[in-house]
């Protein structure tokens, strides 16, 4: 068969072992942006970008680990590409994480209490504060986790009340709440920017 590479639209990969990928799908093609589930290590090439999705974090462990996944994404994810991780997306980036305790990618130095808005009970959504985000931007949490400590090298771009819920280090942006599940709220605006900057060298992009 001929090779089909060719320039084209920036890819956007979504883990999509467990959780809320297919959000985030939508939310990538109302930019306009392709996207490719990635469940295996060979669906990370040549991406341009990366989303970790909310869903159970340990869950998704299990799975990464069953999919021979845990290598291969953490070196996509050291690699310098813009990332959009959101609730349990963020948990696997944290440097730490408790409630309980387990392991991470730590890419991002922060420490996160799982749940630690209580579970069903402080679900919902709540305005955010922020100079970067328009006024009146909102989020909502889902069983989400609290960050409880932020390194200096990395950025608070929104609080819930005193909580930090937005933040980034580099290309890397992670959220407590899900953005995702908004039509083009400000944060996926801001991913998509990021990767909208970029180009991609081939011409894959499957479901
Ligand atoms: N509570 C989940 C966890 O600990 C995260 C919830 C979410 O992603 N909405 O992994």
């Amino acid at each position: 068969m001929a090779s089909d590479t060719v320039k084209t639209a920036p890819i956007v990969g979504v883990l999509a072992l467990q959780g809320d990928f297919a959000e985030h799908e939508a939310a990538l093609r109302s930019f306009g942006l392709p996207c490719r589930r990635v469940r295996g290590a060979r669906d990370l090439d040549g991406l341009a970008g990366l989303v970790l999705p909310g869903g159970e974090s340990t869950t998704m462990l299990r799975l990464l680990d069953a999919e021979g996944l845990w290598q291969p994404l953490a070196s996509a994810l050291r690699s310098g590409m813009p990332v959009l991780a959101t609730c349990a997306g963020m948990i696997l980036l944290a440097e730490a994480v408790e409630n309980p305790r387990q392991r991470s990618f730590a890419v991002l130095p922060i420490t996160v209490v799982r749940n630690g808005y209580g579970r069903q009970l402080h679900s919902g959504t709540f305005p955010l504060r922020s100079s970067v985000l328009p006024a009146g931007t909102t989020g909502t949490f889902i069983r989400a986790p609290r960050i409880t400590a932020v390194g200096a090298d990395c950025e608070v771009l929104a609080w819930r009340d005193d909580d930090p819920v937005l933040v980034r280090r580099g290309p890397v942006l992670a959220a407590c709440f899900h953005p995702e599940l908004e039509r083009r709220h400000p944060v996926y605006a801001m991913f998509a920017g990021e990767i909208g900057g970029r180009t991609a060298t081939t011409a894959e992009c499957g479901a």
